[in-house]
């Protein structure tokens, strides 16, 4: 008999009905604070908590989301793909991308889907009708990249290269991506390559975890970039040395609080079937940065 070990429940006070985010080293998350300021502000009774857990605490972790009070789950670095065998249902768009950052429920079934590729876009605002038509670098391969690269195709980018520190997760997401895609040009790129062509390129987004740790170098050199490509940085709680270097260089930049903010709004209305109050989750986000 395997006897399956259970992650430590955090304690949250008085409300037992839950919503979770799964991954590991969530120290830095911001989510739990925007979650519940908006669960509070429309007098939802339940609480949103961290659950940290290895790779081989995933599957328990689905478990712990079938019970009663357990309301949804997200799913951060590095379980985006781990978690899909575990669930009952993938929606059409997560299914051929393998990257869930959102578990939600309905009827006894737990459903996974990815809110990253559309809060991204969301979260360009004007800049998104820049995509169609665009030649784009996408830096990384992982749950993140791989749902902002179907966004990006879906929104008419021209050609996207994908480099990525493992070259075959890459070339899988390239076949992935151009088979769904077949109009799109796109290959995979070594990270050295990566600088040269950026010179090429109207946008560049930097996917990868490099910069979660203070001292992380930029993934790429940015000696090519043009001051008129936007780059954009997903890591939103700090300035990383990628979007400093794209500072000094005058180049657009964007970092990834409004992904952050967005693909938790979207997630927000999947588990509780009501609009996220947008404003309200934005200037909590602002506010925790600021005493951060
Ligand atoms: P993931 O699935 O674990 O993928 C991690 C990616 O980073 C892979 O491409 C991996 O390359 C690369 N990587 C990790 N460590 C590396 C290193 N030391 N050197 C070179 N490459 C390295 O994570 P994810 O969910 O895609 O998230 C990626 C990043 O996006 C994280 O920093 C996360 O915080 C951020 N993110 C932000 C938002 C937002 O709302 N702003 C949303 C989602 C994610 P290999 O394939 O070679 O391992």
């Amino acid at each position: 008999m395997t006897i399956l070990k259970v992650p430590p429940i955090p304690s949250v006070g008085r409300t037992n009905q839950l919503v979770f985010i799964l991954g590991n080293s969530l120290g830095h998350s911001l989510s739990p604070a925007m979650h519940n300021a908006a669960f509070r502000a429309l007098r939802i009774p339940w609480v949103y908590t961290p659950l940290e857990i290895s790779k081989a605490e995933v599957k328990t972790a689905i478990e712990i989301l079938r019970m009663p009070n357990v309301h949804g789950s997200n799913v951060t670095v590095p379980y985006k793909e781990d978690v899909l065998p575990s669930l009952d249902n993938l929606e059409e768009k997560t299914r051929w991308l393998g990257s869930v950052n959102t578990i939600y429920r309905r009827g006894d079934k737990l459903w996974g889907t990815s809110t990253d590729g559309e809060g991204f876009l969301r979260s360009l605002g004007s800049l998104r009708k820049r995509i169609k038509g665009s030649k784009l670098l996408l830096i990384g391969a992982g749950g993140a990249a791989k749902a902002l690269a179907g966004a990006l195709a879906e929104s008419g980018a021209k050609r996207i290269f994908i480099a990525n520190r493992s070259p075959k997760r890459a070339k899988e997401l390239v076949k992935s991506i151009l088979k769904k895609y077949p109009r799109l040009e796109s290959g995979f790129i070594s990270m050295k390559e990566a600088g040269k062509i950026l010179s090429q390129c109207d946008g560049v987004v930097q996917a990868t975890s490099i910069g979660l740790k203070i001292d992380d170098p930029p993934p790429i050199s940015l000696a090519h970039l043009r001051p008129s490509t936007l780059a954009v940085e997903l890591i939103y709680h700090r300035e990383t040395a990628f979007l400093k270097e794209v500072r000094l260089r005058r180049a657009h930049c964007l970092g990834g609080l409004g992904m952050l903010l967005h693909q938790g709004a979207l997630s927000f209305e999947y588990w509780t079937g009501h609009k996220a109050p947008l404003v309200l989750m934005r200037k909590t986000l602002l506010d925790r940065l600021a005493h951060q």
